[in-house]
C-alpha cells in the first residue's frame, strides 16, 4: 500500500506532533500513551507514530521489524482521542490500525503478532487451545447450553482459557445463578468475538467472526448478551451492527449493578476493604461506561473507595489491549503500564484494586506480583469482590 491507497490519506499529514495525545485529562503527567510511557520515544506517542506511518507509505522510510514493533506497541486505549485537539481525533487510533491493516496485508507483521491472528483462525482463540477447554471454567458450576433462555453469557478467550481470569467467569455465573437470571453459556461452541482481531487490523479475519457469531447467536435465537469482557462488548455493540447482527449487549457490571438495585444479589459487608478502581479502556473510554462499576463497589457495605489519581476518561491503559496481554510489547520494565498502574493503585493505600476486565485482571495481577505488593494489595474482578 502507498499513500495514495490509504483511507486516511488526506487526514494523516495534519498531525503536526503538538504531543497532547499523552497526557490524561488533567494534564498531570506526559505518560498517558502507555506505549510512551514504557519506551519514552517520540516515535512510541500517537503523534511520533503517525509521522513514522506517514513516512512509510511515503517511501521515505523503509518497512523494517522495528517500525512493526513500533505500530504494533498501541494498545488502542484511546487516550490520544480523548486529547487530541484536533477535529480529526476521532480517526488518531482508526489511523494507525488501518497502518496495521496495511502491514496484515503485506505480510509485514511481527512474529507475536502473526501468532495470534493464526491461532485464531485455526482454533478460534490466540492460545491456540482445543475449543473443548473452553468449558474448563464451567466444571462443577451446573451451567445451561444456551437454548432459549433471556440472555446468552458469552465469556470470551481470557475468561475461558486464563486460568486467572476464569475466577472472574465463575464468579459472574454464579451471581447470575444467584439472582436468578434465566441465561444460557456456548461452551465449546463459543469462539473468538473479534475485538482484538480488528485492533491489530486483520479486517477479513474480523469479517468471519463477526458473521460466523452472528449466524450462530441468530440460529439459537439470542436476543440479549452479557459479556464478561468490555472488548468482546465493544465489538458486539459498536462492529457487529455493520455486518447485519443487532443484539441488546450489556457488559457484566452493568447486569451486576442493576441486580443489586434490584436486591436480586446482595453484596458481602467488607468493613476493612478499602478499593480503588481500575478504568477498562473498552468499558469507559471506547463506550463511556464509567458509573456501572462503580455503582457495584458503592453497593459493598462497610468498604471504602479510593479514586486513583488518573481516573475515568483520564486513566491509564493497563496495556494489555489490542492484544498485547498475548504479544506483550510493553513489558519487562518498571515502566510497563501495568506495573505504573499497580504502583498508582498502592499509592491510594487501597488493599483491593477493583477491575471489570479478564485483560485487566491478568496484567495487574501480575504487575502487583512483580511490584512486590502482593501483600498490600488483592487484585480482583467485581464480580469476585461480590462473592467474597
Ligand atoms: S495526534 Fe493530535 S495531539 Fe497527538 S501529536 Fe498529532 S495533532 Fe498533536
Ligand atoms: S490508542 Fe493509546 S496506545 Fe495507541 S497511540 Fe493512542 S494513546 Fe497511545
Amino acid at each position: 500500500m502507498n499513500l495514495m491507497e490509504y483511507k486516511y490519506k488526506d487526514m494523516i499529514h495534519r498531525c503536526f506532533r503538538c504531543g497532547y495525545c499523552k497526557f490524561p485529562t488533567d494534564w498531570s503527567d506526559v505518560t498517558n500513551c502507555p506505549p510512551y510511557a514504557r519506551f519514552r520515544l517520540e516515535s512510541y506517542s500517537a503523534g511520533g507514530r503517525l509521522w513514522l506511518i506517514r513516512a512509510w507509505l511515503n517511501g521515505e522510510l523503509e518497512w523494517s521489524p522495528n517500525l512493526a514493533n513500533i505500530v504494533y506497541s498501541c494498545v488502542g486505549c484511546k487516550n490520544c482521542v480523548e486529547k487530541c485537539p484536533h477535529s480529526f481525533n476521532d480517526d488518531v487510533v482508526n489511523m494507525i490500525i488501518a497502518a496495521k491493516t496495511a502491514m496484515v496485508d503485506e505480510g509485514k507483521i511481527p512474529k507475536a503478532v502473526g501468532e495470534f491472528l493464526t491461532n485464531v483462525q485455526l482454533h478460534g482463540n490466540p492460545y491456540g487451545m482445543a475449543a473443548k477447554r473452553r468449558e474448563d471454567w464451567m466444571e462443577g458450576l451446573n451451567l445451561e447450553p444456551y437454548k432459549n433462555q433471556e440472555y446468552l453469557f458469552y465469556v470470551g478467550c481470557e475468561g475461558s482459557y486464563d486460568t486467572r481470569a476464569q475466577g472472574a467467569a465463575r464468579a459472574t455465573a454464579k451471581l447470575l445463578q444467584k439472582a436468578g437470571v434465566s441465561f444460557g453459556v456456548l461452551g465449546s461452541q463459543e469462539i473468538s468475538d473479534g475485538n482484538e482481531v480488528e485492533m491489530m487490523g486483520e479486517d477479513a479475519l474480523l469479517e468471519d467472526l463477526a458473521k460466523k457469531n452472528i449466524k450462530m447467536f441468530t440460529d439459537l435465537g439470542v436476543k440479549k448478551i452479557i459479556t464478561l469482557s468490555p472488548h468482546s462488548y465493544n465489538v458486539f455493540k459498536n462492529r457487529y451492527p455493520d455486518f447485519g447482527g443487532e443484539f441488546q449487549v450489556y457488559h457484566h457490571s452493568q447486569i451486576l449493578a442493576n441486580l443489586l438495585k434490584k436486591g436480586l444479589i446482595k453484596a458481602p459487608e467488607q468493613a476493612d476493604a478499602r478499593i480503588t478502581f481500575h478504568d477498562p479502556c473498552f468499558l469507559g473510554r471506547w463506550n463511556e461506561e464509567y458509573s456501572a462499576p462503580r455503582k457495584v463497589l458503592a453497593a459493598i457495605p462497610g468498604a471504602t473507595f479510593a479514586e486513583m489519581a488518573r481516573n475515568k476518561k483520564g486513566a491509564l491503559c493497563c496495556g494489555g489491549g489490542a492484544g498485547n496481554f498475548y504479544t506483550d510489547f510493553l513489558g519487562g520494565s518498571e515502566d510497563s503500564p501495568a506495573r505504573i498502574r499497580a504502583r498508582e493503585a498502592d499509592e491510594t493505600k487501597a488493599n483491593i484494586l477493583a477491575v471489570a476486565c479478564p485483560n485487566c485482571l491478568t496484567m495487574l495481577e501480575d504487575a502487583v506480583k512483580t511490584e512486590g505488593l502482593e501483600d498490600k494489595i488483592k487484585v480482583r474482578d467485581i464480580s469476585e469482590i461480590l462473592t467474597a
